[in-house]
């Protein structure tokens, strides 16, 4: 069997595999000399991709001040690996016109200085302005270089995935119309795609949806995607109850019911699936109850899917089996969020975080994924880490086959 990877962003593989990563950085020191040493190779905004502020020396995200010492003249701006938060130097924010007056958007914020100015961490949909202005200076992928990475998938005995696509606002910076490129490039592409589009727009979804019909190539319109909540790492997954290692918050809800169930039935009407990234015990039951409302008009349960359903409980683990709803996971999460997650949630919920063997006993559809760039695309790992459960509740492990089946290509 090739292995299927349902969860993949091909845009964002790339432009990890193409540009800065700096998820291995030691501390804030190394982190600014790579970016003082990318600024001497490109012209326009420096970007680094991969960020994880768990393993820097100072356990800590930079600052606008930190990014500012390694570089100062022109706009920068580092994403965190999960992609739920970013960190911008002061020409960027200024250039995207980002200030103390500035309010936090619906659905993401700004940290602040206690004077209330920006202080260069950007969370959730606080991200999309800075990216958009700088996205005009960052010079675009080439078709070789995404092909050159997308390359690598067939060594690792994948052979298709499901891959989520930006039709207008580039999930990474880089590629502005990834729907075109991904079209431009079907002919080639040593992988097959079945696309969900992430949009808040019915226009865009449905303009999507008619242009990958269209695409000469092994890619098809698989479904709309959307975000209901952030990352744990970024403290924006939500939660029912604060975080343990920040009690004053439980994490941002970025869903929009009524345009969920809009999009969501116009998905299933042009025949794609509706999937939401839901990753904290709140989201997750927000998700359920746009689920319950689709199927309730006629949506089809299996074209219902919740992206991650990272941490459940007991109660929307027999919901989503009663609905019908598939389970979107990634085996991955787990050896890389062992260190620090116990902190982020506490004992109690570590037992209920990635509850992949409750899910299968209750019935649950499991699909799996790598979520690259968070994470590597390799179904190997994800299958052994899976398996073996590392610092997380071994109640849950899967057996080999149950592990290897995550990532059958849909259909099997
Ligand atoms: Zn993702």
């Amino acid at each position: 069997m090739r292995y299927h990877d349902h969860h993949f962003h091909p845009f964002g593989y790339a432009a990890a595999a193409t540009g800065l990563d700096v998820y291995d950085a030691a501390d804030i020191a190394d982190l600014q000399r790579r970016l003082a040493g990318r600024a001497q190779q490109v012209d326009g905004a420096v970007i680094a991709e991969r960020l994880n502020d768990e393993t820097l020396a100072e356990r800590r995200l930079p600052t606008a001040a930190d990014l500012d010492e390694a570089v100062v003249d022109r706009p920068a701006l580092v994403y965190r690996y999960c992609g739920h938060i970013a960190v911008a130097n002061t020409k960027a924010m200024e250039l995207a016109g980002v200030g103390a007056g500035t309010p936090d958007p619906d659905g993401g914020s700004f940290d602040r200085l206690p004077d209330g100015t920006p202080n260069g961490v950007l969370r959730e949909t606080a991200i999309d302005a800075v990216a958009r202005a700088v996205a005009r200076l960052v010079p675009p992928q080439t078709d070789a270089e995404v092909l050159a990475a997308l390359g690598a998938l067939p060594t690792m005995g994948i052979g298709s995935v499901t891959a989520i696509v930006s039709p207008e606002e580039p999930l990474w910076v880089g590629v502005d119309d990834e729907i075109g490129a991904l079209v431009r490039l079907a002919p080639d592409l040593p992988v097959a795609m079945d696309v969900l589009v992430a949009t808040r727009s019915p226009a865009a979804l449905s303009r999507a949806a008619e242009r990958l019909a269209a695409a000469e190539g092994p890619v098809r319109f698989a479904g709309w995607k959307d975000f209901s909540d952030g990352s744990f790492g970024g403290h924006t997954a939500a939660m029912h109850e604060p975080y343990h290692d920040r009690p004053d918050t439980r994490g941002t809800v970025r869903l929009d019911r009524r345009l969920a169930v809009e999009l969501g039935r116009l998905s299933y009407g042009l025949g794609g699936i509706v999937a939401i990234h839901a990753i904290g015990d709140r989201a997750n039951d927000l998700v359920l109850d746009v689920m319950e409302e689709l199927i309730g008009l006629g949506v089809d349960p299996a074209a219902t899917r919740i992206e991650h359903a990272s941490i459940l409980t007991p109660a929307a683990i027999e919901r989503i089996a009663r609905l019908g709803v598939t389970a979107s996971v990634q085996p991955a999460f787990i050896a890389s969020e062992a260190d620090w997650l116990p902190r982020r949630l506490g004992p109690e919920r570590m037992e209920r975080v990635y509850p992949f063997r409750s899910l299968l006993e209750a019935g649950v559809q499991l699909v799996g994924g790598s979520d690259a760039p968070v994470e590597h695309p390799d179904p190997e790992r994800a299958i052994r880490t899976a398996v073996e459960r590392v610092g997380f509740n071994p109640a849950e492990s899967l057996t080999r086959k149950q592990a290897e089946a995550l990532f059958a290509p849909p259909g099997h």
